[in-house]
């Protein structure tokens, strides 16, 4: 009949509208507004009804721990950036950076540089980045520089929230905006955290043994000496 897929089709429309507001109902007035969080959660899983859109920016949706955006510097300064004991110089000092800049040669694009800092008597290089900058403009979010590092200092990150009303240094991430603690990777990558940190224990404990080995045999080889000097 002329005109009845146009009804179909709206009726499926008034049935999610109304869907959405039973939903509502139910999951957010009758167990109270805590349940905000469990209702916005089932909507977006299987057994969702009614709007299935995210009303962003009321409303996000936590991103897949794979989901990479732009890189960021990991350090073992725990202090929050926000909290009034943080230490932008402390943070730069405990970044696992060396400066060795495999990243800066592996990035496609060429968007990461960064200045070796050297030691103020010496004015020798030192393992430690003085400057380290990203553009983020540029940067295709493609993982690599956190895949080559070999220190485990450069990470991808979830943030995807990097709006400007200024393009010009604003999307220049500089070392106090790329560092950030081990704390806050764990909480967005909490399985490639565990991984690598029983990677490296296992790396720690083969050195361990490596070393004992060649102290035993140090020693083996010290007490043979004087028997044999006393054979000839
Ligand atoms: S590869 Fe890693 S350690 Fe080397 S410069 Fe880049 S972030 Fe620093
Ligand atoms: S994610 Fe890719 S493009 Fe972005 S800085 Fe790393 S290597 Fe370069």
């Amino acid at each position: 009949m002329f005109g009845l897929g146009v009804l179909k089709g709206l009726s499926v429309t008034l049935k999610h509208f109304i869907d959405t507001y039973g939903d509502d109902f139910k999951y957010v007035y009758f167990k109270g507004t805590e349940a905000r969080k469990e209702a916005f959660l089932r909507r977006q899983g299987p057994e969702g009804r009614g709007l299935f859109t995210v009303q962003y920016p009321e409303e996000k949706l936590t991103p897949p721990e794979n989901f990479r955006f732009i890189p960021f510097l990991l350090t073992d300064y725990e202090v929050l950036p926000n909290s009034p004991d943080y230490n932008p110089q402390e943070a730069r000092e405990q970044t696992r950076c060396t400066s060795c800049g495999i990243c800066a040669k592996v990035c496609p694009p060429q968007c990461i540089w960064m200045v070796r800092a050297s030691d103020p008597i010496t004015g020798k290089p030192v393992s430690k980045s003085a400057e380290f900058y990203i553009d983020i403009d540029i940067c295709m979010n493609c993982g690599y520089c956190a895949e080559f590092c070999p220190f485990d200092s450069i990470k991808m990150d979830h943030d995807y929230e990097l709006a400007d009303y200024e393009r010009q240094n604003g999307h220049i991430h500089d070392l106090k905006r790329l560092t950030k603690s081990v704390s806050y990777y764990n909480a967005i990558r909490p399985t490639w955290n565990a991984k690598e940190v029983a990677a490296r224990q296992v790396a720690e404990e083969e050195k361990r043994r490596k070393e004992e080995e060649r102290q035993r045999k140090a020693a083996e080889k010290a007490t043979a000496k004087p028997i044999k000097a006393k054979e000839s």
